[in-house]
């Protein structure tokens, strides 16, 4: 997909969104450092993990390396759990979940998105709706026409 109404397609009406960076914010530093820490420790493992395989490391190192691959995420898990304020996940009507900020924009009709385009391709048509959507022109009912 084209990148320059990611930004704008992000902010799309559709899908109510969770941007991590509200919440970062309002952290101490003791959360944000034991956060931190895991996040960056988690990304090491997966490093470790792929050079387990890559280099045919011994048995040993896998072994651990693999316990690491699934404690990493689960701290991280539980990490965050303990900060999220009560009710973040969900839209303001309760119900609606939020979807990843950093997932970029999302079509409305297809859920296809920046990272996950439809089969032979397509990018924006509006803020919120992907080329191969806009043209099998099924319109939503009170939608506005860009
Ligand atoms: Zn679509
Ligand atoms: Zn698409």
């Amino acid at each position: 997909m084209t990148t320059e109404t990611q930004a704008a397609a992000a902010a799309g009406p559709a899908f109510p969104r969770f941007d991590g960076a509200d919440v970062w914010v309002t952290l101490t530093n003791e959360e944000k450092a034991e956060i931190g820490a895991i996040a960056i420790e988690l990304v090491v493992t997966r490093r470790l993990w792929q050079r387990v395989h890559e280099d045919g490391l011994s048995d040993i190192i896998q072994r651990a390396a693999g316990v690491a691959l699934q404690l990493l995420p689960h701290l991280l898990d539980q990490a965050v759990s303990d900060v999220l304020p009560d009710g973040a996940l969900e839209a303001e009507d309760g119900i609606t979940p939020r979807v990843p900020s950093l997932l970029g924009g999302i079509c409305r009709d297809c859920g296809c998105t920046q990272e996950d385009a439809c089969p032979g391709g397509c990018g924006w048509a509006g803020e919120d709706q992907c080329t191969a959507c806009a043209a099998e022109n099924a319109p939503t009912p009170g939608r506005i026409e860009l």
